[in-house]
């Protein structure tokens, strides 16, 4: 059976790595994790070969198709609906279905490394792109009081009225705001500091979406989404300033363990840490 991640660009992806490591793992030995490099104008023949090539299990997805693909589902799951983001779609004959797998990513990472995310997480999340909406809806739906901060306003503004209008969240808005600076008085209690902005990936290492000059709250725990370079500039000063410092390396791996657990069945704990394995190298 073939799986592809669906992109433009998608050559860099470290996917193909750890989900043919995972297949061999389990003894899937006819399966087969490819690139599947879609230029937009591209998108609607691979929607329409994904659903009737029976040798085709289904895909990953990726920018800048995260949005785009879901008028050619079946079934959206709530929580992609809810995100407005599909990076995972698996198939029930020929129907295609949606689901988010960066979400639970996020949480299944936290939990690797300790972190519980519950009603006692004071959450300050950076950025309001693709990934921020899918870590807003992880900590939001635990339940964590959860301040976003943005370059751009308007897209954290436009972020937490999306969310708000999710059967899911719409009880717990009053737990998300926006704030117009990271160090803004009202997020010092922050216990839980997230990246979710590319600032400091490469090839732009010199970046940081934290101000210079002003210490990282030493207490807080600081998770990076950014994992090109594995310890970016951001996760150097909160580790100088004393904070513990974890990058974005192992949400990569538990979400692509989720999508693996949709397409063969078998569960993404048995393919989790062998997929950590395969991409462990930069
Ligand atoms: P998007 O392009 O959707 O969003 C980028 C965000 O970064 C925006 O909020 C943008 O702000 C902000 N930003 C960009 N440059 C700067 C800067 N110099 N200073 C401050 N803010 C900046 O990207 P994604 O959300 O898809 O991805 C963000 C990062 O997360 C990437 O590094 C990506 O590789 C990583 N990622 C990691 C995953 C993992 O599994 N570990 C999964 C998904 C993403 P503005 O709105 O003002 O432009």
């Amino acid at each position: 059976m073939l799986i592809g991640l669906i992109g433009h660009p998608v050559a860099h992806s470290k996917s193909p790595e750890m989900q043919n490591a995972a297949f061999a793992h389990v003894g899937l030995s006819d399966w087969r994790y490819e690139l599947w490099d879609t230029p937009p104008e591209m998108l609607p023949a691979r929607m329409r070969t994904l659903s009737e090539r029976e040798d085709v299990a289904g895909c990953n997805v990726t920018i800048p198709h995260k949005q785009a693909v879901m008028p050619y589902l079946n079934v959206v799951s709530e929580h992609a609906r809810a995100i407005g983001a599909v990076n995972t779609i698996f198939k029930r004959g020929r129907y295609l279905l949606g689901d988010n797998t960066d979400w639970t990513g996020f949480l299944a990472d936290l939990a690797f490394h300790g972190v519980d995310v519950n009603e006692e997480t004071r959450a300050l999340v950076l950025g309001a792109g693709g990934s921020a909406r899918a870590i807003v809806y992880a900590l939001a739906s635990r339940g964590a009081r959860v301040w976003v901060h943005n370059r751009t306003p308007a897209r954290a503004y436009a972020l937490l009225d999306d969310l708000a209008n999710s059967p899911y969240l719409r009880e717990i808005r009053e737990n998300c705001a926006v704030v117009a600076s990271p160090v803004e008085p009202a997020c010092r209690e922050a216990n839980l500091i997230v990246n979710c902005t590319s600032a400091g990936m490469w090839p732009h290492e010199d970046g940081s979406p934290w101000p210079d000059d002003v210490p990282f709250p030493a207490g807080a725990v600081l998770y990076d989404l950014v994992y090109k370079p594995r310890v970016t500039k951001l996760m150097r000063h909160a580790e100088a300033a004393g904070a513990r410092a974890i990058g974005g390396i192992g949400m990569l791996a538990e979400q692509g363990a989720a999508a693996f657990e949709k397409w063969t069945g078998v569960p993404a704990a048995r393919v989790s840490a062998i997929m950590r394995k395969a991409i462990a190298q930069p």
